[in-house]
C-alpha cells in the first residue's frame, strides 16, 4: 500500500509536498489563531511539516495519517528534529474514511482532496472529526486563468477544465455547502516554483545515481519535459490555496 514512485522519486527531497513555502504555511498558522493545545488533524499529512512546524510554533497537537511509507517516515524524523514528537503522531494507512477518536480543533487536507472523493466529500469526511465551532483546511487547486482548450487544461495535470473551478467560484461553492470562507492563503507563482522546480533537481540527483534502475527511463522522460510543461502551462494557469472554513 503506497503512493506512485514518481513522486517519491520527485518529491524526497521536500518537506512541503504542494506549492507552499515555508513562510506561506506559517502564514497560515498565524492567520487560524491557534489556542497552544488546540488538536489538530491531517489526512495525507506527507512530510509532516504542517504538524511538525504547527507544534514548534504554536504549540499544537496533532495527527497525521499519510499513505506514503517514505513521507510518513520522514515526518516521524522532522518531529524528533523540531523536538515535538510527543506533541504530534504519524500513521502509515489509508486516510479514505478516517475519522478521530478525539474531536479535533482544525481538520485539514492540504493537496489530497481524492481522499475524501473530491472537495465536498473531503470536507464531509472532515467534519466526523470536527468540534463544534472548529475550522477546516481545504487546499486545492483553482484556474487563475480559464484554459482556452481542453489540452491545456490537461497540460496542467487536470483531466479536463471542470476539474477544477476559478477562485471566486471555488469560494462560493463552499458558501453553497453552508460553510463561510474565514481565511485564506494562497500560492504565488514564485512558491509553485519552489514546489515544481524543486523536483528537477531531485530527479536529476536521482538519475545520476540510479543511472541502472529500471524507473530510469521514465524520471530522464519527466525530467526532459516538465521544465517546459510547467512554464508553458501549469505556472501560468493554475493557482493553489488553502481554504478555512467553518460551518455556518
Ligand atoms: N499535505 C501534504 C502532502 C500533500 S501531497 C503537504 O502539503 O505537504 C498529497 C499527499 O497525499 C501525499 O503525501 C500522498 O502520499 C498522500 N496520499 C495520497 N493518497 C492518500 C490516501 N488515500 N490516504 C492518505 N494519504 C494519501
Amino acid at each position: 500500500m503506497d503512493i506512485p514512485r514518481i513522486f517519491t522519486i520527485s518529491e524526497s527531497a521536500h518537506r512541503i509536498h504542494n506549492p507552499f513555502t515555508p513562510e506561506k504555511l506559517a502564514t497560515l498558522g498565524r492567520a487560524l489563531r491557534l489556542d497552544a493545545g488546540a488538536r489538530v488533524l491531517d489526512l495525507g499529512s506527507g512530510s509532516g511539516e504542517m504538524l511538525c512546524t504547527w507544534a514548534r510554533d504554536y504549540g499544537i497537537t496533532g495527527i497525521g495519517i499519510d499513505l506514503s511509507l517514505l513521507f510518513c517516515g520522514q515526518a516521524k524524523l522532522r518531529a524528533e528534529e523540531l523536538g515535538v514528537a510527543d506533541r504530534v503522531t504519524f500513521i502509515h494507512g489509508d486516510a479514505a474514511g478516517f475519522i478521530a477518536d478525539e474531536k479535533v480543533d482544525v481538520a485539514a487536507c492540504l493537496g489530497a482532496t481524492w481522499i475524501g472523493g473530491g472537495v465536498a466529500g473531503t470536507i464531509g469526511l472532515l467534519r466526523k472529526s470536527l468540534l463544534p465551532g472548529g475550522i477546516i483546511l481545504i487546499g486545492e487547486p483553482y484556474w487563475r486563468r480559464l484554459p482556452p482548450a481542453e489540452n491545456v487544461a490537461r497540460g496542467c495535470g487536470a483531466n479536463a477544465t471542470s476539474d477544477f473551478l476559478m477562485l471566486p467560484e471555488l469560494l462560493a461553492s463552499f458558501g453553497d455547502l453552508c460553510y463561510d470562507v474565514v481565511e485564506m492563503v494562497l500560492a504565488d507563482q514564485d512558491s509553485w516554483d519552489r514546489y515544481e522546480a524543486a523536483k528537477w533537481l531531485t530527479m536529476r540527483r536521482w538519475l545520476d545515481a540510479n543511472p541502472d534502475d529500471e524507473y530510469a527511463k521514465e524520471v530522464r522522460a519527466t525530467l526532459t519535459r516538465e521544465p517546459v510543461r510547467y512554464a508553458a502551462y501549469t505556472r501560468k494557469y493554475l493557482g493553489w490555496g488553502v481554504f478555512a472554513l467553518m460551518a455556518r
